[in-house]
């Protein structure tokens, strides 16, 4: 059992250590389901205000979307502000995006306190858009500074061509309280503190039955079983068929990330930023400088397939190259995958689901700062705290139409890329 070959797993921090399979029987206050972010965010939420947890992760900690992602952490959800202010109303969506800007300074001040240095923050997340959008941008950056009291930084086309030596941008926003870092290092520094903290954390311990109905829960696996008085769900885009009622709610959805092959020099006649950029397109591409820049990690397209395309690195080597012509001969070194659950709203789906079973999933394509806030408005639900969980409510558990779902998916997902495709094109 190993992580898949990726750019976190090579620079993976010097503690590698393999942890436990379960065996026998355990009694818990919390036992958490899938080790990754959310998983650990809530289990080690719980530990520090002294409940006595266990995370079952079914391979390694962060070994799923945790462990893989494009590391860039920033305020907001998967759902973007006016489809979540059209669901819940202006004030919850507004409140809603206020806990995202949490999710994001918890991340961060996690990474400070545990002393992380190998999940490397670096500062800096510069939205760039590809169609004329002054006022826009500026509109929407003095409504930040406005409603949150959140400052980012109106870059005009000279400045982002300065940076981004692209015909393809215009404006953007660059965020300076956003940053990009290694999810897995962090991951893997959370579950160390959870176990510091007295917490077990078990690899290689899939959960394959559970027992939901008395005051006791079950989790059960191969070698061992778990009583808990509370159990929470949190298995994210690999969740299987263990609770029915929430794999019915959700789809997960596979997107891809490369590494290119190291030449500072040709990286530089393209990029000369170590701020993290995206762009808004639906999927649309997400990359940063890693390495000191050495190399490009770069994300990008999503499928309702959840196996790997043929042809993957080639893909994404030809969108970079739709972007900065002059990379078209920067190689492609590996190329991975991973699966994000997304529910129909595209909103987290974070609740109770019957007295002590809690779920934490859905996180969708925008998972960093927003696991860490789902765990710890579930960790303060459990410890009788609060019920800011139930700002959640609004985005229940959809079904999400199974093979009809995926379908409806993939074809919202090409009608976008036929709306980008228009936008920038008036503007060309
Ligand atoms: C390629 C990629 C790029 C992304 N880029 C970004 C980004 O740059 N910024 C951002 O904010 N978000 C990004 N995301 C999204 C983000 O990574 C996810 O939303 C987030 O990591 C989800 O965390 P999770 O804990 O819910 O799920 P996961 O990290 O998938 O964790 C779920 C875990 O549960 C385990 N599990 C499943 N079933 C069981 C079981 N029965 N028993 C025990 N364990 C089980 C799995 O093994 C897995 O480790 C990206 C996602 C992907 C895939």
């Amino acid at each position: 059992m190993s992580y898949i070959e990726t750019y976190y797993r090579r620079a993976l921090g010097p503690n590698t250590v393999q942890r436990p399979v379960l065996e026998g029987a355990l009694k818990v206050e919390v036992c958490v389901v899938g080790g990754g972010l959310a998983g650990l965010t809530t289990a080690l939420e719980l530990a520090r205000k002294g409940r006595k947890v266990c995370v079952l992760e079914a391979n390694r900690v962060a070994w799923g979307a945790s462990g893989r992602n494009g590391g860039f952490v920033s305020p907001g959800w998967a759902a973007r502000y006016k489809n979540i202010r059209r669901m819940a109303g202006d004030a919850h969506a507004k409140e809603l995006h206020r806990l995202s800007i949490e999710g994001m300074d918890a991340v961060l001040k996690n990474v400070h306190t545990l002393a992380m240095e190998d999940a490397k923050p670096t500062h800096g997340i510069m939205g760039a858009v590809r169609y004329e959008a002054t006022e826009d941008l500026k509109a929407h950056r003095d409504w930040l500074e406005k409603e949150f009291d959140y400052r980012v930084d109106f870059k005009s086309r000279d400045e982002v061509q300065q940076m981004l030596v692209s015909p393809r941008y215009y404006q953007a926003l660059f965020d300076p309280n956003a940053f990009h870092f290694h999810p897995l290092n962090y991951a893997r520094a959370l579950a160390a503190e959870i176990e510091r903290l007295g917490g077990g954390v078990y690899e290689g311990s899939p959960v394959v039955a559970t027992t939901l109905g008395g005051a006791t829960k079950i989790a059960r696996t191969a070698y061992g079983s778990v009583e808990a008085d509370h159990l929470v769900i949190a298995s994210g885009g690999y969740t299987g068929n263990l609770v029915p009622q929430l794999k019915r709610s959700f789809l997960p959805i596979a997107t891809y990330v490369m590494l290119t092959k190291p030449n500072r020099e040709l990286i530089a006649s393209a990029i000369r930023t170590d701020a993290a950029i995206g762009d808004d397109r639906r999927a649309g591409d997400y990359y940063r400088l890693v390495d000191g820049g050495e190399r490009i990690l770069w994300g990008g397209k999503i499928t309702t397939r959840t196996t790997e395309p043929r042809l993957l690195g080639r893909l994404l080597h030809e969108t970079m190259v739709s972007t900065y012509p002059q990379l078209k001969d920067l190689d492609v070194e590996i190329v991975w995958s991973g699966l994000m659950s997304y529910a129909r709203h595209m909103m987290p789906q974070i609740g109770r689901l019957q007295p002590g079973v809690w779920y934490c999933t859905a996180f969708g394509g925008h998972g960093l700062n927003t696991t860490a806030i789902g765990g710890r408005v579930v960790a303060e639900a459990i410890m009788g705290e609060s019920d800011r969980y139930k700002l959640f409510a609004p985005f229940g558990l959809a079904w999400n139409g199974s093979i009809a779902g995926r379908a409806a998916v993939q074809l919202t997902y090409w009608a976008y890329q036929a709306s980008d495709f228009l936008r920038e094109r008036k503007s060309a």
